[in-house]
């Protein structure tokens, strides 16, 4: 049983593809309403929608599995936790030159004009960025 041994079972998906699915000892991700949040095996049935982030999946082997997520639901059971998201990259497919150039680009848009829009354009080369681990050395 997947709670008895400590894991649990881990899906990522958008509309077109399952992203990434395998077992894993905890989940860290953001939500809008509770900011960064843990999931370990058995934990209590939760829904909650999720802000632009650096979501880390703890793979049975030791390794992490680091991503963005860019909005969308996470759906956790004791035995799974399943983030749908339409726009979700893993770390080994981000292009790290793409999301500097965006950050550069929507920093100097923020300085003229202070739109939503720009704001999470900001937040998206953020997650990019933090997942690719260009944003600090802790990753
Ligand atoms: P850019 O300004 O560089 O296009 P963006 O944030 O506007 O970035 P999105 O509209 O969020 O881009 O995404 C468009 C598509 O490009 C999505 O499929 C997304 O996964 C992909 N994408 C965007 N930036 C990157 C990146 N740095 N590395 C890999 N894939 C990316």
């Amino acid at each position: 049983m997947a709670e008895a041994s400590g894991t649990m079972r881990v899906e990522v998906v958008s509309p077109e593809r399952i992203l990434f699915s395998g077992e894993a000892k905890q989940v860290i991700t953001r939500t809008l309403e509770g900011g960064e949040v843990a999931f370990l095996p058995g934990h209590a049935a939760f829904l909650g929608a999720l802000t632009e982030n650096h979501t880390r999946i703890y793979l049975v082997d030791g390794s992490i599995q680091n991503l963005a997520v860019h909005l969308g639901f996470v759906e956790v059971g004791a035995d799974h936790v399943t983030i749908l998201s339409d726009s979700a990259e893993l770390e080994q497919d981000i292009d790290v030159a793409r999301a500097k150039a965006a950050k550069e680009r929507a920093e100097t848009q923020m300085r003229t004009e202070h739109s939503t829009e720009v704001e999470a354009d900001l937040r998206r080369a953020h997650a990019r960025l933090s997942a690719a681990g260009g944003l600090n050395s802790s990753h």
